[in-house]
């Protein structure tokens, strides 16, 4: 296995343009169209989350680098803007292209570095893929309205245009999926683009910003800098920078709405969630078990839709018995093949204490994760399929994102009972009903507050055609990620009236009135 590990570790590197002169590889910056080691003198490790291992180092970028990545970005714009949509049709079609054929590379740096499981990894590149699919159709997206004869000779139409320099900042739980949320739709509209991977995650950005090179991208029109609170904060204050696309945590996602809001920029901020599956009676037995096993534990719970928080409806909560033995066999069959490691030492034990609060505010622990060995990989962070019942709203581990395979269980005693738990909780990013009655379902999806419903599907993140629609606590700004709202995030209109008169029809004395 370590033989394995280090052959992969070795060829992921080589791709990412990483150097070999200090005992472990360095990630780039990539500036101008040229991946640059940095002159920093700060660096972070990036660690194997299933081993702990150091298979990395992450620079800090400067001011210097910084101002360079913007600079860049901004020389870009001018000509990149002006380039036929056309054109930049036909990159993002090749770019497609170089993400399909290059699925299994991606998805081999997302497990090194994130931990996710292979076929996971594979997932979270497609589901970004079709994002990039969806940028294709830019011809379509970016038409402008068109009304004529809105007086006489005259007629009234728009442009949707690009805004400039853009900037995305991303989280560590989806490596490829987020970034491609964020820079093929900013520049296909037209805009150039300032990149900001998660420091704990930047291989895989890295990988996609030389493919989209590859695929034809000019120099400058997309920019990779590393950091933490300095690279965000620039991001946050350059003038240049005129909207920034965020996907993270509450405690940033407020503070950059904020900071950025202030200083004049479009902000999106996507953020954390505590999303409840409410199982009627009805549903079927059978679907509901596996997908709630599947929606609370897979990515080790570390999705910002995973089903966290599972809410009995009546006579179902008879089924907590299957549903415990279900997690635990799927635990037991292949250990760390399926739920893999949480992405740190430190959300190990922050995992670990929520379920110990849990415990010692009343719940009770019907599968415990705790303690979990997966041989082989002894010094990862693993944490097993973990169940709480008795769970209420005003404890620790209902309030709290636990960010982890953890299952709260609360128990109601009719439909509106658990509409109105969860129209109290602030967060407002998804929920699922499972139910086989058509009434049930409307009633729920009417009545719940909450951005993103599945009936009967437990994960119900949109395709891009539409937009992730995420509310409440969930989200703030106005304008969703991609789909046509994303499109309207990163573009702004111009409108133009025109009169053309025939030559007879000339303009006889001046009017100082209001025209109407
Ligand atoms: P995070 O907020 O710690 O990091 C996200 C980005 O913000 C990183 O690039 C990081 O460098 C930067 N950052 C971190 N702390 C900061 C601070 N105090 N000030 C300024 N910048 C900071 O988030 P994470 O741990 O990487 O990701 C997990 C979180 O993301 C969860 O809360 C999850 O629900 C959320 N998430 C939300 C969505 C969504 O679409 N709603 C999708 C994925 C993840």
């Amino acid at each position: 296995a370590a033989l394995i590990r280090s052959v992969l570790i070795k060829k992921v590197a080589h791709r990412l343009g990483r150097c070999y002169s200090s005992s472990v590889p360095t990630t780039k910056l990539f500036i101008d169209g040229k991946f640059v080691e940095s002159s920093t003198s700060e660096w972070l490790d990036i660690h194997n989350p299933a081993t702990n291992e150091v298979v990395g180092r992450v620079p800090k970028a400067t001011q210097e680098e910084m101002l360079a990545a913007v600079d860049s970005c901004s020389r870009a714009f001018h000509s990149w803007s002006e380039t036929s949509i056309l054109s930049r049709q036909q990159i993002f079609l090749r770019y497609q292209q170089l993400i399909k054929d290059n699925i299994k590379e991606l998805a081999k740096t997302i497990t090194l570095e994130q931990g996710k499981t292979l076929a996971d990894a594979e997932g979270d590149v497609f589901r970004g893929l079709q994002v990039v699919e969806h940028a294709c159709s830019i011809t379509s997206l970016m038409l402008g309205e068109t009304l004529p004869s809105i007086t006489k000779d005259m007629d009234t139409y728009t442009y949707r245009l690009p805004i400039g320099v853009c900037a995305g900042i991303a989280p560590f739980n989806y490596p490829a999926m987020i970034p491609l949320w964020m820079f093929p739709i900013g520049m296909v509209c037209g805009n150039t683009y300032l990149m900001k991977p998660s420091e704990r995650v930047p291989g895989c950005t890295m990988l996609l910003g030389k493919m989209l090179q590859d695929a034809g991208a000019p120099d400058g029109t997309l920019n990779i800098i590393h950091g933490q609170h300095a690279a965000v904060n620039f991001i946050c204050d350059h003038p240049a920078i005129k909207a920034i696309s965020f996907v993270g945590s509450n405690s940033a996602g407020e503070y950059i709405y904020e900071r950025g809001s202030k200083n004049g920029k479009r902000v999106q901020s996507n953020m954390g969630a505590k999303n409840h599956g409410v199982v009627m009676p009805d549903a079927n037995k059978e679907n509901t078990i596996n997908q709630l096993v599947g929606a609370a534990f897979g990515a080790a719970g570390q999705r910002c839709m995973a089903l966290s928080t599972a809410i009995f409806v009546g006579e179902s909560r008879n089924w907590l018995p299957e549903l415990v033995e279900r997690s635990r066999s799927a635990a037991r069959d292949q250990p760390g093949a399926d739920v893999g490691p949480l992405i740190s030492p430190q959300a190990k034990e922050r995992v670990e204490c929520l379920i110990q609060s849990g415990v010692e505010e009343g719940a009770k622990v019907l599968l415990d994760g705790r303690n979990v060995k997966v041989k082989g990989y002894e010094n990862g962070n693993f944490v097993g399929p973990t169940i709480l019942s008795k769970v209420t709203p005003n404890m620790t581990c209902y309030k709290e994102e636990i960010f982890g395979p953890v299952l709260v269980v609360l128990e109601a005693d009719s439909l509106d009972e658990a509409i109105s738990i969860i129209n109290q909780n602030p967060y407002g990013n998804g929920t699922a009903i499972f139910t086989t009655n058509g009434a049930t379902a409307r009633k729920y999806t009417h009545e719940v507050d909450v951005g993103q419903i599945g009936v009967n599907v437990p994960i119900p993140v949109p395709l891009p055609m539409f937009s992730f629609t995420g509310s409440r606590g969930s989200f703030r700004g106005d304008t969703n990620f991609y789909g046509k709202q994303g499109i309207q995030f990163y573009t702004q209109i111009k409108t133009v009236t025109s009169q053309w008169k025939a030559e007879d029809a000339t303009v006889t004395s001046p009017a100082v009135t209001m025209p109407t």
